[in-house]
């Protein structure tokens, strides 16, 4: 990566590829999967609260992977003052449209960042938008980006667990999962925990967590002055069964990056701060070794047009509420927005190993999976191969589940089988 930092993209230089035109005919949901399918990971950076650094780790996060040579976006989606523009010295810049895609701003290269900020001439407007107003600005940021291909985008999300992460969470399939940000204080700790529930219930695996502002690197004498009693993030890591990602200190360098908007990781790559975000985000990096050949083959193979796959375990003609004792799955292809089932099969399940069923989904290209109850283990397994599950549907037939299910009807109970 060069130092070409604030080298925004002149937007004169901004033609679009030839079959940009194309998608002009494309509906705003087809779009959506077009533009998220040129991007191999997705990573969600998540807090339990405002304040904590969640925008200053996604940033770091950010330029970290592209100092390791990967193409990368930075989504904010912070609508309580979206900060990233500030963070990286880029307020009042306006990323250029052409009518069909909006172009986002080359910050450094590698790194391509988009902002509601950029949308809203004054940072604290997007506070006032009301619900859906906000999630059809996440839609439309969603589906007219043209990001090109990239290797990771990083999606700063609002702050909480309440319906805004929510909906954006929704709204961005196949993620890989989420970083969750916290600080060593008993209060944030306590928010971070909501925030892995949040995690689990909605089906993002937890990549980590990680613990900003964790002691104070003393500007005299480079030692580490423990401020907020350190460490409870790695302990409550381990009590909740996720991966610690490891501490990031107070450096008084990384406000002065951010007030003058220059990248911190990499200006003092030296530093304590640096060598932490480096050891953080490996476990990103190792992602995307996973993405090769242990990857099932892609979705499109045998799956037609626009269909998505959905999947349900079957036992005895009707859904299987406990997914491991299935005896087949009927496989439908569905239009979503069409609410049309396009094919039908049933296949017989694969002998019950532990798993084989993520795999072999995968190998057959399933998207979604309605089940009755299923452990939280497996749920990350799919979560990993980019295959969403609802839990909790009825022990119906088939046939009424998926068309409940298309028209929006289906009701979700207690996931019965959560070991
Ligand atoms: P959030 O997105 O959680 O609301 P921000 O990333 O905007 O929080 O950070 C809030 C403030 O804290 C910013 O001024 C940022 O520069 C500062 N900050 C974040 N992490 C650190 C850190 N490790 N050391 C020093 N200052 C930090």
């Amino acid at each position: 990566m060069s130092s070409k930092e604030n080298n925004q993209q002149d937007p004169g230089k901004n033609t679009p590829p030839a079959d940009d035109q194309k998608l002009k005919n494309y509906t705003e949901s087809q779009l959506l999967t077009r533009r998220m399918d040129e991007i191999q990971n997705k990573i969600m950076v998540l807090s339990g609260k405002g304040g904590v650094g969640k925008s200053t780790v996604a940033a770091n996060i950010a330029v970290t992977l592209a100092m390791e040579g990967k193409k990368v976006g930075l989504l904010d989606t912070d609508f309580h003052g979206p900060s990233i523009p500030t963070l990286l010295n880029l307020d009042g810049k306006r990323p250029s449209s052409d009518g069909t895609s909006i172009y986002p701003i080359e910050y450094l290269e590698g790194v391509k960042v988009m902002s509601i900020g950029f949308l809203v001439p004054n940072r604290d407007d997007a506070v006032i938008w009301r619900g859906p107003m906000k999630m059809n600005v996440i839609k439309q940021l969603l589906s007219d980006v043209n990001w090109g291909k990239l290797d990771y985008l990083i999606v700063d999300f609002p702050p909480g667990t309440g319906d805004e992460p929510l909906s954006v969470a929704q709204l961005i399939p196949q993620s890989n999962g989420a970083v969750i940000v916290t600080t060593p204080q008993d209060l944030s700790l306590n928010d971070v925990r909501k925030c892995i529930s949040f995690c689990r219930q909605v089906n993002i695996p937890i990549l980590g967590v990680i613990e900003n502002m964790s002691g104070l690197v003393c500007p005299n004498c480079h030692h580490l002055i423990d401020v907020f009693k350190s460490g409870g993030g790695q302990k409550m890591a381990e009590e909740m069964g996720v991966p610690f990602l490891g501490t990031i200190p107070i450096d008084p360098n990384i406000v002065e990056a951010s007030d003058k908007g220059m990248p911190f990781v990499y200006h003092y790559s030296d530093s304590e701060a640096a060598t932490a975000f480096r050891n953080a985000v490996q476990p990103l990096l190792d992602l995307e070794s996973r993405t090769g050949s242990d990857m099932p083959a892609p979705r499109e193979e045998d799956t037609p047009g626009n269909a998505t796959r959905i999947a349900i375990p079957v036992v005895q003609g009707r859904l299987s509420p406990h997914f491991g004792h299935c005896d087949e799955f009927a496989i439908f292809d569905v239009d979503l927005e069409k609410k049309e089932i396009l094919s039908e099969k049933a296949l017989e399940a694969p002998p019950h190993e532990p798993g084989l069923l993520p795999r072999w989904l995968g190998e057959n290209n399933v998207n979604i999976i309605i089940a009755g109850g299923m452990g939280s283990r497996a749920r990350d397994l799919f979560a990993e191969q980019g295959i969403s599950v609802s839990v909790g549907a009825p022990s119906d037939t088939p046939a009424n589940i998926i068309q409940t299910f298309m028209e929006g009807t289906l009701v979700l109970g207690d996931n019965v089988c959560d070991h």
